[in-house]
């Protein structure tokens, strides 16, 4: 790819707007200089492309399932284990159809400006669709066992291909023994963290609705012992320090917000799902305040708004409009965030010198304010 120069009204990243008309330098995918244009000048034989509005880097969607982008959106229902029951287990059944869905994930990831994707793949079938697309996907392989089932769990975690991460799915279906078991493999780690009230309950006393869920599933175990805490509580002791991603925690009590930010946790908040299930009222300011990493997912599109893509931007527009949100606070839940909990170099997402995960540019759009309140969407101008 040829070097060219870019033109553009504004240019922002995490730090917000950076340079108002800005101009950036690029040499294929890389970035060779960012700044105002005469700081850069006109160079000889270098293309000019101009761009009529803001240019940032690639988004980064922290939790998704790729391969859950088969069927579309879908209505809520009456509760979470019917959810998981009736939406999410005939998808997973479909098993000839999880490459088509897979690749449906990864273009309306590309739709939305996301290019790095923390997916939560059902199956290394999966992980290795979303590998071999255009994204630059950190692939989780997910796991679940308990009980009779843990012996299994492992051994599919040792037979884990180095270049996948491992997802034991959460404290309700997986053991003591898989968690510490998936800590210990060397691997990246994802969970769901504290996602509902029944969790909770079922957590603190093998009961409520996620017990007649396993019992349903004819999954239940007497072997299982409770972990007779709260799910933050259980994963921290075993994480024993260890970097690792915890998708949702909508549920946390007060002394959670300093533990976590002494731990290596980085919370994955996903807005738009929370909403869809009801969960209100997320501590995620708190959190940031506390010194936590908190970056944004989209959960899978079945919870989602927008059928035509998955994106973080969507869910930076719904705490912009909900919560008032502060737009650079946003960007960096959006970007660095993203990249610092999956373990990746934050210079993917950022307009510095070095590689780039992509650029894109937003027609018309003069501020962040008006980038989160508008419906405009990006466009790709390098997507290397
Ligand atoms: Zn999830």
């Amino acid at each position: 790819m040829p070097r060219f120069l870019l033109h553009s009204e504004v240019i922002a990243d995490y730090r917000g707007i950076i340079a108002s008309p800005g101009a950036v330098l690029l040499d294929g995918d890389t970035i060779v200089a960012v700044g105002a244009p005469e700081e850069i000048g006109h160079l000889e034989d270098v293309p000019i492309t101009q761009i009529n509005g803001m240019t940032t880097p690639s988004f980064v969607n922290a939790h998704s399932h790729l391969d859950l982008s088969g069927v579309g959106t879908v209505p809520c229902k009456d509760s979470f284990a019917n959810w998981l029951i009736e939406i999410v287990r005939p998808i997973r059944q479909e098993r000839d159809s999880i490459s088509k869905y897979v690749q449906k994930g990864v273009a309306l990831s590309l739709a939305g400006g996301c290019r790095i994707v923390g997916d939560i793949a059902g199956s290394q079938l999966a992980a290795q669709t979303a590998r071999d697309s255009e994204l630059l996907p950190v692939s989780f392989v997910e796991l679940i066992g308990f009980g009779k089932g843990v012996e299994s769990a492992i051994s599919t975690l040792h037979a884990i291909p180095d270049q996948f991460e491992a997802s034991p799915h959460a404290p309700y279906t997986c053991s003591q023994e898989v968690f510490a078991a998936c800590f210990d493999s060397g691997k990246k780690v994802a969970t769901h963290v504290a996602e509902s009230l029944p969790e909770l309950e079922f957590i603190a006393h093998h009961r409520g609705e996620l017990y007649d869920y396993l019992v349903k599933l004819d999954a239940w175990d007497e072997q299982m012992r409770p972990w007779e805490c709260h799910p933050v509580d259980a994963i921290l002791q075993i994480a024993n320090g260890k970097p690792f991603l915890a998708a949702h925690l909508n549920y946390i009590e007060d002394r959670h917000l300093e533990l976590i930010g002494q731990s290596n946790m980085s919370v994955v908040y996903c807005p738009r799902a929370s909403a869809y299930f009801g969960h209100a009222n997320h501590r995620w300011k708190e959190m940031i305040d506390a010194g936590i990493t908190v970056a944004l997912g989209t959960d899978s599109l079945l919870c989602l708004d927008t059928p035509e893509r998955l994106s973080v931007l969507d869910e930076m527009r719904l705490l912009y409009a909900r919560d008032a949100a502060n737009p650079n606070e946003l960007m960096k839940m959006a970007t660095v965030y993203g990249t610092k909990a999956l373990g990746l170099d934050c210079s993917l997402v950022t307009l510095s010198t070095g590689k780039t995960a992509g650029l894109l540019s937003f027609e018309g759009i003069a501020s962040l304010d008006s980038l989160l309140s508008s419906e405009t969407a990006p466009k790709w101008i390098l997507q290397p």
